[in-house]
């Protein structure tokens, strides 16, 4: 295997990499890059439910030599992978950059936080996980231990490729399962860079299988397999809805990172410049495609017009432009459907009667892509933009009329993801911080602020099950008497 770094990690077209080999596919796609759309980054492959079968039987093969090997070999595989994740992160920060329309730093910083990641779950594999309970009986010991579950299912979006692949893989395969990974068709580039990663990491074949495709076809199939012990999957809900249903009728497990609508409070006792810095960031940084995105900025009345006017000369800042360019604050939306889909919500929010400040038309560039002006609406609690997970640089400010108000207006959601608050307050912060209906919360930080070693919960419509071991291990409590 050639780790020259002169040598690209992937070339097009993109291909599955299924038992331990690279395989073409039924069909053919094209990841497009959306800051120059007659710069294509690459073809890619399609599997149908025949290919998608092998890959899971391939994955099942692995599993009895995989699970019962040494954790130090997991450990090692995920580190090396982690580190040539890390001596590669330009490179991969420029292909996410390509196929994404992340700016080029920040797709860097995912890049990196990925090969950080796989490290991380490179020390969890060695973690014991052993729970010690005393036999309430004379001569017997009882021990609890965690085992792999087999085959997991990992289907997961365009927004992070890197990131939230890096978490769910790294977690499966430190735990001792073997997986089939799905990425979104958005992404394949990313996806072929991680398998080529893993091809040359020490894994057996069959231990991880990339198969690229529509969800409807690749992604069913995998949810309905009965090889598929459980599923991991990172996107809307609509879609993770339905695979829990799809999985629950098999009685297969499930964990499930959906959508969100996080609030983000500025109280009139904030510092009002970190607040809007941090309204800033956590809304439209990354062109607001982030689960941990702000786009309900809640406002108490007493600062309302200062906090608005500041974010509206701070956005008129903002650089819209190609990915790569040096200077660009905000990329391209990822791809058509998000364009489409922001644009529709703008003229859903103005014929709902909500005030848009500015912003939120398609912009032209110097090369052909789905360029949008960041937009920024006052508008009322029960506007859509103010309920729906729109993903995209686009906020609304509702108006508080205390902190009570504020926090009722946080939680007055379908989602519960993450939510931040700006305050000097103590007690606020902290009866916030405990009353707040989310998975995460932030205090005098973005939403987005999150690292990637700590855990993310999630309630309501934002999360299902848990990501923690419990969800990759099976519990078997053993009683021994000699
Ligand atoms: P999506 O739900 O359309 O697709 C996600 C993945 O599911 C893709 O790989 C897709 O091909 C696959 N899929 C689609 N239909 C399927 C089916 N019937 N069976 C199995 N798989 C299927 O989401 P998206 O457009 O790729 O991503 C954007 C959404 O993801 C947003 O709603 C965003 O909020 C959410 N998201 C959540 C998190 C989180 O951690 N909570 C992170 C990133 C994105």
């Amino acid at each position: 295997m050639n780790r020259d770094p002169l040598v690209p990690l992937v070339s097009s077209p993109f291909r599955h990499y299924i038992n331990g080999g690279w395989e073409t596919g039924a069909t053919t796609g094209v990841s497009l890059n959306p800051s120059d759309l007659d710069e294509p980054v690459g073809d890619y492959v399609r599997a149908d439910a025949r290919q998608t079968d092998t890959a899971i039987e391939a994955a099942n093969a692995a599993f009895r030599e995989w699970s019962w090997g040494s954790a130090q070999r997991r450990a090692d595989a995920l580190d090396a992978i982690g580190s040539e994740m890390l001596a590669r992160r330009d490179e991969l920060g420029r292909l996410l950059a390509r196929e994404v329309g992340k700016t080029l730093p920040d797709a860097v910083a995912e890049a990196t936080r990925a090969g950080q990641t796989f490290k991380f779950f490179a020390a969890e594999a060695l973690r014991t996980l052993a729970e010690p309970v005393a036999s309430a009986r004379a001569g017997v010991e009882i021990d609890v231990s965690r085992e792999p579950l087999g085959v997991v299912g990992i289907i997961t979006p365009w927004s992070a490729p890197l990131a939230i692949a890096a978490a769910r893989l790294g977690a499966a395969l430190a735990h001792g399962n073997c997986v089939v990974f799905k990425p979104a068709e958005s992404a394949p580039g990313c996806a072929a860079a991680l398998a080529t990663l893993f091809s040359r990491a020490g894994l057996p074949a069959g231990v991880f299988n990339l198969v690229m495709g529509s969800g409807r076809q690749v992604g069913a199939r995998i949810v309905s397999h009965p090889l598929v012990a459980a599923i991991s999957f990172s996107g809307s809900a609509d879609t993770g809805t339905r695979i829990l249903q799809t999985a629950a009728a098999r009685q297969a497990r499930v964990q499930l990172d959906m959508g969100g609508k996080n609030p983000f409070v500025v109280l009139a006792d904030a510092n009002l410049d970190g607040a809007v810095e941090a309204a800033l960031s956590g809304a439209y940084g990354s062109a607001g495609q982030r689960s941990t995105a702000s786009s309900r900025l809640i406002v108490e009345r007493a600062v309302f017009e200062p906090f608005v006017d500041a974010l509206q000369v701070k956005l008129a800042r903002l650089t819209v432009d190609h990915a790569l360019k040096h200077g660009t604050d905000i990329g391209p939306l990822a791809n058509a459907t998000q364009l489409e889909r922001n644009l529709d919500y703008v003229r859903i929010g103005q014929q709902e009667g909500a005030h848009l400040l500015r912003g939120g038309r398609q912009l032209e560039r110097a090369t052909r892509g789905y360029y949008f002006e960041p937009a920024l609406f006052i508008g009322e609690p029960e506007h859509r933009i103010a309920r729906e997970d729109m993903f995209g640089p686009l906020a609304v400010v509702l108006i508080a009329d205390d902190y009570d108000h504020a926090l009722h207006l946080a939680n007055d959601t379908a989602y519960g993801l993450c939510a931040g608050i700006c305050t000097r307050s103590l007690s606020r912060a902290r009866h916030f911080r405990r009353h707040v209906h989310s998975g995460l919360v932030t205090i005098n930080l973005p939403t987005t602020a999150v690292e990637h070693h700590a855990p993310t919960g999630g309630r309501k419509a934002s999360a299902y099950g848990t990501t923690d071991a419990a969800f990759w291990t099976a519990l078997k409590t053993a009683y021994v008497a000699g």
